[in-house]
């Protein structure tokens, strides 16, 4: 395997860490322009990873962080909607129009320079096929640091020593997640973190794949992780660990006994046999396919693996340190939360005062509880870790209160004068009393503050012309149980507009109701953001009515026909449409993040430095 090595990887980086700007959609032609890699390297490395890819292929941001590691860069992921850091062009990234920015805007960070760091491994697969037992059986039998008896915390991550059988038999570590599942993988992945260099999916052997095995495969191949599958319980009766193989060929994961590039391990997690084995091979993947780095030097940031409020301690993150060295005393901000780390724990229940790349250690002194998958980052001091958490969290405020645009106080008072509570008027037959009482009680019981049924009569037995003239007269609609209507009501109803509907099962009837009932009201009409300009050049244009403000999109896109909030620093001086939207000489639809463009908006009058907040309104109907 370690012929998988790329030789780009080392060479070219001169052992600094280049950091360079993607944009969030990039596809792998440019991507390769980007790092000057060539494109075909590029898709190699991604066969290896199992994943195959054509040039003009979009790279999901996982992909891309990876890709760029295991090249010798940082990848600086910018997401849709947030300016290039550096100030290179931005990329049209929602426009799908992907301009690579220029390479010559690569930095170069930290001092020393990366060195080799732990691998970061989770396991993951189907339930009850023995996650849990082979992280506790691994914890035990090489908890790194026997003095302490073996004795290790739950901390949501550890770390063991392996004696690496391929280097003399020196010791490494390797640190695992230890919360297995994918919940924990997707929620990190949520937030953009990306601790994991290896996938350890484990497969029982009585059971061979099942449905959260492929789920598991495909969240690695989606995150570009390399996967080792440990094919566990080969102790059981009616284990199989061929046909977990002949399987995983059927999931396009082809193991390397089969000619393909994925390692395969044998284990039994309860008899504790194949660990050394699975040890091995996750150093062998680290070192073929991920080169785990970081710089121990460098400004320290983290990943929070699991937090909680804990009655005696206070607030309690466990976090992973991705670059730098994290120190007790260190002054940090995690998103919302903030503060100063008063104690730092690590797996074993030991206080230490610094925690390298690939360490997880508890933290305590957090102002609040922090999610899994935020960043912590460290900052000069106090104060400074305060502002940044306040002004996130005004961020994350706003955020909400834009996605949460839908009963407005307004909505509620205007109802109120209303008189509010609407009717549905129902004329209900049935075939004999009990059933009548039945439906009527269950219709009476569907609990709405905004709409309810007026049953205006109800009745045994066919539903007559006499039923439909009182509907036709009071706006009613005719609900049947167990009971038809007849011929000449039936073309009444035609003439008249009156709706009969019949059931024979109750639970329809019900749901019958509902619908009509929510047909009755509001629809939703909630603000859904497009994105933000930022006026440069207000200008005149010979035949416009008004003066056009000259503008760049720093987030999201325009388009022409949306609703917009100007804002001058922070007051809002205009509220419209745009009317009229230009880019360069031509009228345009939309224009999305990175471009400048001519914004038309009646009555407005821009000045330099306005930020235009640009939305669409969306009405959905409601339910009950
Ligand atoms: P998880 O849901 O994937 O975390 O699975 P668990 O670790 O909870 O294991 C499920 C069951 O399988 C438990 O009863 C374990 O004792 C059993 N189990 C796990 N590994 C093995 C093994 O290697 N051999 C045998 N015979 N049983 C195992």
């Amino acid at each position: 395997m370690p012929e998988g090595r790329d030789s780009k990887s080392n060479g070219a980086t001169q052992e600094a860490t280049k950091t360079v700007d993607v944009p969030a959609v990039v596809s792998l032609k440019d991507f390769a322009e980007l790092i000057q890699v060539p494109a075909a390297d590029i898709i190699r490395k991604l066969m290896s990873l199992g994943v195959l890819a054509s040039l003009n292929q979009k790279l999901s941001p996982e992909v891309v962080t990876r890709l760029a590691k295991n090249f010798g860069f940082t990848a600086n992921v910018i997401a849709a909607g947030t300016p290039a850091a550096v100030g290179a062009p931005a990329a049209a990234a929602t426009a799908g129009v992907v301009k690579p920015v220029v390479p010559g805007k690569m930095r170069v960070k930290g001092a020393g320079g990366p060195v080799p760091r732990p691998p970061v491994v989770t396991i993951m697969g189907h339930v009850d096929h023995g996650k849990t037992t082979l992280l506790d059986a691994i914890r035990n039998a090489k908890v790194v640091d026997s003095e302490f008896g073996g004795i290790t915390q739950h901390i949501g991550a550890y770390q063991v020593e392996v004696d690496d059988t391929a280097h003399d038999g020196i010791k490494r570590k390797v640190t695992f997640l230890d919360t297995p599942g994918h919940a924990a993988f997707t929620a990190m992945r949520a937030r953009g973190a990306q601790v994991t260099d290896i996938a350890v999916i484990v497969v029982a052997a009585d059971d061979g794949i099942m449905p959260q095995t492929v789920e598991a495969i495909n969240h690695a191949k989606t995150a570009g992780v390399p996967i080792i599958i440990a094919v566990n319980k080969i102790d059981k009766e009616g284990a199989n660990p061929e046909r977990v193989l002949t399987q995983l060929t059927e999931h396009d994961v082809m193991p390397e006994r089969y000619g393909g590039t994925v390692q395969t391990v044998e284990v039994s997690a309860t008899q504790k046999l194949g660990l050394d084995d699975l040890l091995d091979t996750i150093l062998l993947v680290a070192d073929a396919e991920v080169e785990p780095k970081a710089d121990p030097n460098a400004p320290a940031t983290a990943v929070v693996v699991e937090a909680q409020l804990d009655k005696g301690r206070g607030t309690v993150a466990t976090v992973l340190v991705e670059q730098g060295t994290l120190r007790a005393h260190d002054a940090i901000v995690v998103g919302e939360a903030h503060g100063r780390i008063r104690a730092m724990i690590n797996d074993r229940g030991q206080q230490v005062d610094r925690a390298t790349p690939s360490t997880p250690v508890e933290i305590l002194g957090l102002s609040r509880v922090p999610n899994a998958g935020d960043r912590l980052e460290v900052v000069k001091n106090e104060k400074v870790a305060r502002q940044r958490a306040e002004s996130k969290a005004s961020d994350v405020r706003d955020a909400r209160l834009a996605a949460n645009t839908r009963l407005t106080l307004e909505d509620i008072v205007k109802q109120y004068k209303e008189g509010a509570v609407k009717e549905l008027h129902v004329i209900l037959k049935g075939d004999v009393h009990g059933s009548v009482e039945a439906v009527q009680e269950a219709l009476e019981n569907i609990n709405h503050p905004e709409v309810k049924c007026n049953f205006i009569s109800t009745g045994v037995g066919t539903i007559g012309e006499a039923d439909v003239e009182q509907a036709a007269a009071t706006g009613s609609l005719i609900f049947g149980f167990n009971v038809r209507i007849d011929n000449a009501a039936a073309k009444a109803a035609v003439a008249a507009h009156v709706k009969v509907q019949e059931f024979n099962i109750i639970y329809n009837l019900i749901d019958a109701v509902k619908l009509s009932m929510a047909e009755l009201l509001d629809p939703i009409y909630e603000e859904v953001p497009l994105g933000e300009a930022e006026v440069r050049m207000p200008f005149k244009l010979p035949g416009a009515r008004g003066v056009v403000a000259g503008s760049y999109i720093k987030e999201g896109k325009v388009a022409r026909g949306a609703s917009v909030r100007v804002k001058r620093g922070k007051v809002l001086v205009h509220e419209g449409k745009i009317e009229q939207l230009r880019r360069e000489k031509d009228d345009a639809r939309e224009v999305a993040y990175g471009y400048e463009c001519g914004i038309l908006i009646p009555g407005y009058q821009p000045e330099v430095g306005d930020i235009l907040s640009v939305y669409e309104i969306k009405k959905t109907l409601r339910t009950i």
